[in-house]
């Protein structure tokens, strides 16, 4: 099958020989399932190169180097840890109830395959938000169907290649298309649903799955407020926010979407922020490190917000490299652009940035901010730069994000062991290790009763008068 043929039929038919086969061939064994993650290892290694350069031709230039560690190294990684924990993880997981043991009961837990799951991904990260859920997927026992982003239509084709070339089409496959595709994809009735992308897609992804009772995971995006403290070394602070910021040019479901500046220090921290992109961004132009906006609408879109704020009274500045003027818009290459005397009701400060445009928020008190983030919907990450402090402590308590990092950025989503996902508008759900595997299995608790006595005999009659008594 290739990209341009994928139908509604052959979607059907697709999905209906991935539920047959899970049900001819019964949960997989641990060596299944090392098996199906080496070759999905093997399809990343060998289409590596093709896969890298698909996903930059698609964004019109997208740095290799860093494609490859986030789209394919970190994918491996993610399936040599898994393979090394996969055994404990399948292991039936004993409770110590004290009152059943005494009883003579037997009870386990056993973490059961689903069946057929649906991973639909967004554009920014179109391999690494497909493979991530799917290592997981896999190694609970299940089959896959991926469905890619249409704004990414090469990297869609170069995956599909290389998981053709690796895996039947009933144990996992990609599918591309356009809306008519995906919003079919989404009404299958698949045993799970993982869904990154946007809250307003989410929803019709929700309702659709509901149909069905369709359980769904949501890994949204949202404004991932950052915080420089009134203590915070501020010139410091200003580099990892820059850096952050500057990464996949903002196209980063946690990517620091704004920052609040103690009033006193907002000047320092502008000119260090200035200064660390000239650094980081000596020119830009032809700057082969600098990632391009997807496609032409969503740099209309980006440029839309930033220009609404400019007639609503914001401060623009663009960081441009000496001697060099704004790239045109055919370039798609926004410059980074800090802007102040912003207010709560401009649509700059109202809905994702997604590029590289960073609102800068003076604050007066560490409780002004708290308010601020709490008007807003949940984030998907929350950042704090400076020491650790009975201030920190109180924004990490008083607010609610999906995970919370100091004085860095996404290493709550990168530290191996840790739950990710979102709080309500930026999703429902976790993944990455042992939690992708838990989301992805049916934990299914069995129990054995001694055959002398039931435990549970004082549910039925005739009740004990002993029970009566103890009213
Ligand atoms: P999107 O919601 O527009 O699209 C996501 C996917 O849904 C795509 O594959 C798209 O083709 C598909 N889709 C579109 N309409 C559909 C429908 N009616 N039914 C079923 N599927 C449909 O998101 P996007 O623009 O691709 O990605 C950007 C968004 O994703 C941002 O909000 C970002 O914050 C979020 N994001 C979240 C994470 C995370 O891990 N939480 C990671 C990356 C991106």
């Amino acid at each position: 099958m290739t990209a341009s043929s994928w139908t509604l039929d052959g979607l059907g038919e697709a999905f209906e020989s991935q539920v047959r086969a899970h049900c001819e061939s019964g949960p997989p064994s641990y060596e299944v399932r090392v098996h199906r993650l080496d070759r999905l290892g093997a399809a990343l290694s060998k289409h590596a190169d093709a896969l890298v350069r698909a996903i930059s031709a698609d964004y019109g230039n997208r740095p290799l180097a860093g494609a490859l560690a986030a789209e394919v190294l970190l994918q491996l990684e993610e399936i040599r840890t898994t393979k090394k924990n996969l055994r404990a993880w399948m292991a039936p997981r004993r409770p110590q109830p004290r009152y059943f043991r005494a009883a003579g009961v037997d009870a386990w837990v056993e973490p059961t395959p689903l069946g057929v799951v649906g991973v639909i991904s967004p554009w920014n990260f179109p391999v690494a938000l497909a493979i991530q859920p799917t290592i997981a997927a896999l190694a609970a026992g299940n089959r896959v169907a991926i469905k890619m982003s249409d704004l990414t239509p090469r990297t869609g084709e170069a995956l599909r290649q290389a998981i053709a070339e690796h895996f039947d089409h009933d144990e996992l496959t990609v599918v591309t298309g356009g809306l008519e595709i995906a919003t079919a994809f989404a009404a299958l009735p698949f045993d799970h649903l993982f869904f990154t992308g946007s809250p307003a897609v989410a929803r019709q992804v929700q309702r659709a799955a509901a149909e069905h009772l369709t359980p769904v995971t949501l890994e949204l995006g949202g404004k991932n407020p950052s915080v420089v403290a009134p203590d915070a070394d501020v010139a410091a602070a200003a580099r990892r926010v820059v850096a952050a910021r500057l990464a996949n040019s903002g196209q980063l479901c946690l990517s620091p979407d704004h920052v609040f500046v103690p009033r006193a220090k907002e000047r320092e921290f502008l000119a260090a922020a200035e200064s660390a992109c000239r650094h980081a961004l000596p020119t830009l132009a032809e700057n082969p490190d600098y990632c391009t906006i997807v496609n032409d609408q969503h740099y209309r879109r980006i440029t839309a917000l930033i220009e609404e704020a400019r007639a609503q009274g914001a401060v623009v500045r663009e960081v441009l490299p000496p001697d060099e003027q704004r790239p045109p818009a055919s370039s798609r290459r926004i410059p980074f652009t800090l802007v102040t005397n912003t207010k709560p009701d401009m649509r700059l400060m109202q809905e994702e940035i997604f590029g590289p445009v960073l609102p800068v928020l003076p604050y007066d008190s560490v409780d002004e901010v708290i308010r601020q983030v709490n008007d807003q919907p949940h984030p998907l990450a929350a950042y704090w730069f400076g020491p650790d402090s009975a201030e920190f402590r109180r924004f990490v308590a008083r607010t609610r994000s999906g995970g919370v990092t100091r004085n860095d950025f996404a290493l709550h989503a990168s530290v191996a062991g840790l739950p990710f996902g979102g709080v309500g508008q930026s999703g429902t759900g976790y993944y990455h290790g042992q939690f992708g595997f838990d989301t992805f299995s049916h934990l299914r608790s069995v129990a054995v009763s001694p055959e002398a006595f039931s435990p549970v005999s004082m549910l039925s009659p005739p009740f004990h008068p002993r029970l009566e008594k103890a009213l």
